[in-house]
């Protein structure tokens, strides 16, 4: 590209866009990074500098960049259909994708309901427990209410940021959402509780069977992130959680939905986040991950029971009143079924277990860091928390931007990441070599050493 094209390009960056979830102030001020092509788990921009792909473009990556597999079948679906709607018809892809689905997610989960982000998979996971319990022959019409986790994350419209707890993003909207009943989530560094495990004996949940004592008879459901709650800060869950989670709703009659949207498709070590501790949910939210990172396309997987709790007459109005637009788009159906063959025929969830070691061995010199507060780690997923004083867990000042400023550094050094406040996330595409993973280490703990130092 020519400097005057990049020069371009990078003034109407600035001008037109307002990037999501960011500060464009101080965007604005400092040269932008922009992509122009990728291939493998390394992106390359304009001056064509090459990045390792830290954070598998958003959580979202799997088999690395340009997969000839992938970008084979969305060529053929080009050739054929790009779009024609799912109100009213259906098309090939669709179901090739739904019947994939039923055959990977947990026994009993056999009907999917397709839209197009994480946030959307949400909106519908809520509003079908909800409307089940209003008309279902086995609802209760007084359930309305939905229990949730602090720290969790469910996406960025108005029902996922109700079920939302994170302060910093959710605060600001508390006129617009409607009321939660929410549980102290097992954030084990930071114990609201200020204990420790296992010593403590799950006090978390012992809180949750309070609440739900005394709330059961009103609440629909209970969702939550299975394993580790990605966006609040990569926390992961103690073993043990996610199972007791699943037998109190059981215990209370609780309809449990768990979003996979981070953590599916084989970001824990595991198909799914649920399989870790043999949980199947009563519905399942999928998204990122689900076409390998290549096209938006999200899916809502539930129960037989749930779903028959929508059937009857059309003028007994318990039609499912839902459906975006693009619903069940061919080219991203393609290129989710492509990504579900390769795992398949690649066998990659097996494969997996000998880069997570690798990983976690790598890791292991963080600690010693002296602005290392915690080192958390579950598969692909890893979240290093960076603290101004080790011993009293105190913060960094928020206008310091540290963790902004390490993946500034580590930019600079070939390897882009981004983090979650002070939190700084690592999570590559599962397709990652060890010798990137052992790169991606190298610069993450010199970039650290380097602005905490
Ligand atoms: C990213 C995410 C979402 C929202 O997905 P979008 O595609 O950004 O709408 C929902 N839930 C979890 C757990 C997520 O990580």
């Amino acid at each position: 590209m020519s400097r005057k094209e990049i020069d371009a390009l990078e003034k109407d960056d600035v001008r037109y866009i307002w990037h999501p979830f960011t500060q464009m102030k101080e965007y604005a001020e400092e040269k932008p990074l922009i992509i122009k092509e990728g291939r493998g788990c390394i992106v390359k921009d304009t001056y064509g500098r090459e990045y390792i792909d830290g954070v598998a473009s958003l959580w979202t990556n799997v088999h690395g960049h340009r997969k000839p597999e992938i970008d084979e079948a969305i060529k053929r679906q080009v050739d054929m259909i790009s779009h024609s709607t799912l109100l009213g018809l259906s098309n090939i892809p669709v179901i090739e994708c739904a019947r994939e689905l039923v055959k990977i997610t947990p026994e009993g989960l056999n009907k999917v309901f397709f839209s197009d982000s994480g946030s959307t998979s949400v909106e519908i996971a809520l509003k079908m427990a909800f409307q089940f319990h209003r008309q279902a022959p086995d609802g209760d019409p007084k359930r309305t209410k939905f229990m949730c986790l602090t720290n969790g994350y469910h996406g960025d419209t108005l029902g996922a940021v109700s079920v939302g707890g994170i302060d910093l993003f959710h605060e600001i909207y508390r006129p617009l959402l409607f009321d939660t009943i929410k549980a102290e989530s097992p954030y084990c560094y930071r114990c609201p509780f200020s204990l420790s495990f296992p010593s403590c004996g799950f006090e978390c949940l012992g809180q949750m069977e309070r609440l739900m004592e005394e709330h059961a008879h009103e609440t629909a459901a209970l969702i939550m992130e299975p394993m580790v709650q990605g966006a609040g800060g990569i926390i992961v869950h103690p073993a043990g959680y996610l199972k007791r989670v699943r037998e109190l709703c059981d215990r209370f009659d609780i309809i449990m939905i768990a979003d996979e949207v981070a953590v599916g498709f084989g970001k824990t070590g595991r198909m799914f986040g649920c399989e870790n501790e043999g949980v199947r949910p009563d519905i399942m939210t999928l998204g990122k991950g689900i076409t390998g990172g290549y096209l938006p396309l999200a899916a809502t997987v539930t129960t037989e029971r749930i779903y028959n709790g929508f059937l009857g007459n059309y003028d007994d109005f318990k039609t499912f009143f839902h459906g975006h637009t693009f619903t069940g788009n061919q080219l991203a159906c393609s290129a989710a079924v492509a990504s579900m063959k390769l795992f398949e025929e690649e066998d990659i969830i097996n494969g997996l277990q000998e880069k997570i070691d690798f990983f976690a061995d790598r890791l292991r010199p963080f600690s010693s860091l002296d602005h290392v507060g915690d080192v958390r780690q579950c598969g692909f997923m890893v979240g290093i928390e960076l603290v101004a004083d080790r011993d009293t867990k105190e913060m960094f000042p928020a206008g310091e931007r540290i963790g902004h400023q390490v993946i500034m550094e580590a930019r600079r050094h070939g390897l882009i990441i981004r983090p979650l406040g002070d939190v700084i996330v690592l999570m590559p595409p599962l397709a990652i070599s060890k010798e990137e993973i052992e790169k991606i280490c190298t610069i993450t703990y010199e970039s650290i050493r380097k602005i905490t130092e």
